[in-house]
């Protein structure tokens, strides 16, 4: 729990741009859970800074918010930590640089994935086809590695500007050991920024590699609120394939059910509870271990 002491020096010291009691099923795609006691939504680099170090000072933990489209927040919300979002004054996306095969682009952590493949369409830049249709921030898809079709977000990153106890760090893709749905980061590392190296290629071309890859995920994914995969796949397996063969489709909890479209989706219906989500989830873990003895991992980040 956060402290009164501390309470008083977070509103003393942060005043301009936090929020208390802020309801985060609001900013996220499944749409349930409590709400976040302390919000912050620094605008620029300075006031990034000053909430870092003001952190630091009173040896508060914090957690980032994207789009909220991967992440359960619990049902009693955010109490010990402050959630940060980096969605007001970091949005900038930009060319930087150009040659005849290649362009070097810049997008801050707060860019929507759809906006770097709408400006690759535009621009004539290929490297983010497969990303289309994934939602969600540039930082959140660094942080959770986000990719389809074989294809991620790291494929064309060249290089990131972290934020990591106050101080700016500049990280060369190479550096970076991103694994699968996991780009690999600690919790103190923040991406403010991030360069990607496209190749140039015609309009046309990746115009039509995106209509195609946005009609094959359109007969894959159900509607309605969710934040896709649940589990991620084991290793040599479709943890989707896993959970159908365990019967998991069309069970329910509450107001939380399983695709019946996608054994590895958890729709959650209006009124849903954050528990109900969790212990479906838990039901169908034990199902995958009893049927096929693997253990799956959850791809949902627990906000609490
Ligand atoms: C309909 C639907 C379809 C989806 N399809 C796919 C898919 O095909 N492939 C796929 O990989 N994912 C998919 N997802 C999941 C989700 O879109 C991705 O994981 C996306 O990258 C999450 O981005 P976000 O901005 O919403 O991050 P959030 O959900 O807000 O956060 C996710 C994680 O990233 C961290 N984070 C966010 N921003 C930063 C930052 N600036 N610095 C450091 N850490 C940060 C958060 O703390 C959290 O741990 C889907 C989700 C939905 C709802």
């Amino acid at each position: 729990m956060i402290t009164e002491e501390q309470k008083k020096e977070l509103r003393r010291h942060l005043a301009g741009f936090l929020t208390e009691e802020v309801p985060l099923a609001l900013k996220t795609s499944y749409r349930v859970g409590g709400a976040a006691a302390f919000y912050l939504q620094p605008e620029s680099l300075v006031e990034l800074e000053l909430v870092f170090r003001t952190l630091a000072e009173l040896e508060l933990e914090f957690l980032i918010l994207g789009a909220g489209c991967n992440v359960l927040v619990v049902d009693e919300g955010v109490r010990s930590r402050v959630v940060i979002s980096l969605d007001k004054g970091f949005g900038r996306l930009e060319i930087v640089g150009t040659d005849s095969w290649s362009v070097m682009l810049r997008a801050e952590s707060g860019v929507r994935i759809s906006e770097l493949v709408r400006l690759s369409a535009d621009k004539g830049c290929s490297g983010f086809e497969k990303l289309a249709g994934i939602p969600g921030t540039v930082g959140g898809a660094l942080a959770m590695n986000a990719g389809a079709y074989g294809g991620t977000i790291y494929d064309s990153l060249a290089a990131l500007q972290i934020m990591e106890k106050g101080e700016l760090e500049w990280w060369r893709a190479t550096a970076l050991k991103p694994v699968y749905r996991d780009g690999g980061l600690r919790s103190e590392q923040v991406v403010v920024a991030a360069y990607f190296l496209l190749e140039r290629r015609s309009s046309s071309g990746i115009i039509s590699a995106i209509a195609e890859i946005k009609s094959l995920r359109q007969q894959r994914l159900p509607s309605g609120a969710h934040a896709g995969s649940v589990f991620k796949n084991p290793d040599g397996a479709f943890a989707g394939c896993l959970l159908d063969e365990a019967g998991c489709k069309g069970m329910r909890c509450g107001g939380a059910c399983v695709s019946k479209e996608h054994a590895n989706i958890i729709v959650a219906d209006k009124g849903t509870q954050s528990d109900d989500v969790l212990t479906l989830m838990e039901k169908m873990r034990t199902l995958v271990r009893d049927r096929h003895g693997i253990n799956l991992e959850s791809e949902i980040r627990l906000f609490s």
